[in-house]
């Protein structure tokens, strides 16, 4: 491409709107331009970064087997609501009427979209597992879109779905996709890690975030370097199941009840929803006390609790344990939690109003428990209070803070939307079963500005070598026929060898060649200048470290291959 023909509108000023060196660079190298607030437009420049993404991107989905589709931006109300998203979902969903008065809307992720093709489609296990994916625009309604594409409102996200036919397939496709982002993330030159993540709007029971290791990052990570645990603050997130506030407080009262084993039972024979339940549960690996979990719906929550530990398996503690820990008798054990250090974040009971509470024997339970009036609050581990050098939730050693920008996002979906849309197929013996689902997402945009935001200098941006839109720029220097003569073979012999090249062929002065080279970031300059009318040589220098090495022209080619 000749740069005196190519759409690049650089900007030698710093744009006054931008808050993060990524968003200035991208509009200065003329990578964007704002269309509205979040939405954005991709000049040639930008795209080619993008696009280069996506090539990797597709080619590390497409190794572990998945297969590319592509789904519709708009979506209908019924399979939202299907799922209860349409209600729950709030105002990113930005919701719409068709001419016929049918509710739509822009698609912010594809999980009901995904979920309706398969259930019509996939009949049986012999399917099974299958990836479906696609690299596509959604539309969140964000409420502060900020640092240009970083956080958009229109944004293009590869978003993958997996099909298995029970936990131990989808862990296996987890495990394969996980690797897959850990691919994808390096081959785009990034510094990044994987988190445990919150399940946020999405749902689900077990996730990890890929996270690029940024200061301008607005997520918080907590990561232990003794033993390896990594966990995004928000994780500790309270639930929004708990929504009580307005309730008048009630007496507590002891009821009596069968020995029962789980929380689901409790919760059957009194006639309450299991989010009503609040158990303080024991819990102990190899014969020791490893946490107190504080929640009804603790069968999910033991795989969340398992991965926090690091432990295989755990088992819940028999009353003698709870009376020992607690010095309460059984079915009064909630003060459990402020003699156990090693606490979970994830499960807030503050403020929670007329729960019940009980152990695991006949007559053990009490309804109407306030905490705070009927217990003691327990002291519990709220990682989004942690301050550099508090225990690492999983060894107790000291944890170190750090910010990350998000990139990347998969999760453990389970049944949630199958069971929700009656997607099943038949079983090896004939049975009727949901399928076991995963969803993985990695933005594609936000990719390319957190990689600037880690690759950059005074100067611009230094792409790394396998997202940057062209590998070589050649700068001629000068009006001088024999250097336009040189440039232009070595940029054509580039061109034919597969070499993505720019060639400033401009009537500009050296000074401003130079300065829109190393804005724009392109790794590898060829000068062809005063030099070679002298030598015969042209300079080979490198983008990120400004080594210089003089050639002849024919020794680029072989160079740069
Ligand atoms: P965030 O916490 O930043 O709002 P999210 O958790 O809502 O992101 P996911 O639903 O996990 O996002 O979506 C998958 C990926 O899509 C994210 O990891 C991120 O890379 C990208 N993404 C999400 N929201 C935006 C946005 N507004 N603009 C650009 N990329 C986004
Ligand atoms: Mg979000
Ligand atoms: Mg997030
Ligand atoms: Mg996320």
């Amino acid at each position: 491409m000749r740069l005196s023909q190519y759409f690049l509108p650089t900007l030698r000023q710093e744009p006054a709107e931008a808050e993060v060196v990524s968003h200035k660079l991208m509009l200065r190298a003329g990578m964007i331009r704002k269309l509205a607030s979040g939405i954005y437009t991709y000049l040639p420049f930008g795209l080619r970064a993008l696009r280069k993404v996506e090539r990797i991107v597709r080619e590390e989905m497409n190794r572990i087997g998945a297969q590319e589709v592509l789904l519709p931006l708009v979506q209908p109300a019924e399979l939202w609501q299907e799922t209860e998203r349409w209600e729950k979902y709030g105002k990113e969903l930005l919701r719409f009427k068709d001419r016929k008065e049918h509710d739509f809307c822009l698609g912010p992720t594809h999980e009901e979209v995904i979920t309706d093709l398969v259930r019509k489609e996939v009949r049986s296990y012999r399917d099974l597992p299958l990836i479906l994916y696609q690299i596509a625009t959604k539309f969140r309604d964000e409420i502060r879109p900020r640092f240009g594409i970083m956080r958009a409102r229109e944004f293009i996200m590869k978003d993958a779905y997996s099909f298995d036919a029970d936990e131990k397939g989808l862990n296996r496709t987890y495990e394969r996709v996980y690797e897959a982002y850990n691919r994808i993330f390096s081959r785009c030159g990034l510094r990044f890690r994987a988190v445990l993540a919150d399940t946020g709007a999405i749902g689900g029971n077990e996730s990890h975030e890929f996270m690029v290791l940024a200061e301008t990052g607005e997520d918080t990570l907590a990561i232990c370097e003794a033993c390896g645990y990594a966990a995004n603050v928000e994780l500790a997130e309270v639930k929004t199941a708990y929504r009580y506030e307005e309730e008048p407080e009630r007496p507590l009262e002891k009821v009596s009840t069968p020995a029962v084993r789980t929380v689901e039972e409790v919760a059957e024979f009194l006639g309450v929803s299991p989010a009503r339940l609040v158990k303080t549960l024991l819990y102990v690996a190899d014969g020791e006390v490893v946490a107190v979990l504080i929640r009804g719906d603790y069968e999910l929550n033991e795989v969340k609790l398992k991965n926090l530990l690091g432990v295989d398996s755990l088992e819940m503690a028999d009353a003698e344990t709870v009376e020992r820990v607690s010095g309460a008798p059984v079915g009064f054990a909630g003060p459990v939690g402020l003699k156990v250090r090693r606490l979970l974040a994830d499960f807030s009971v503050r403020g929670l109003k007329n729960f019940v509470t009980g152990a695991n024997e006949a007559d053990a339970h009490y309804v109407n428990v306030n905490y705070g009036r009927d217990f003691p609050e327990p002291e519990f581990y709220d990682l989004r209070e942690v301050v550099e050098g508090d225990p690492c939730p999983r060894c107790g050693r000291p944890l170190t803070l750090t910010r990350g920008i998000e990139v990347g996002h998969i999760f453990k979906l389970g049944t949630k939307y199958s069971a929700a849309m009656r997607a099943t197929f038949l079983d090896r013996e004939g049975k009727e079963r949901p399928f076991v689902m995963g969803c993985y997402g990695i933005g594609v945009g936000r990719t390319v500005a957190a990689a600037i935001e880690q690759n950059h200098d005074q100067n611009g941006i230094i792409f790394p070598e396998e997202i940057a839109p062209f590998k070589a720029i050649v700068l001629t220097l000068g009006p001088e026929s024999q250097l336009m003569e040189t440039s232009e073979n070595i940029y054509r012999r580039l061109s034919a060898e597969g070499v993505d090249t720019l060639w400033d062929d401009r009537d500009e002065r050296p000074g401003v060649k130079f300065k829109d080279a190393d804005l724009i970031g392109i790794p590898y300059q060829v000068i062809v200048g005063k030099k070679f009318l002298e030598t015969g040589k042209v300079e080979l220098k490198e983008r990120a470290t400004g080594q210089r090495e003089e050639l002849a022209p024919e020794e680029v080619v072989s160079r740069m291959r």
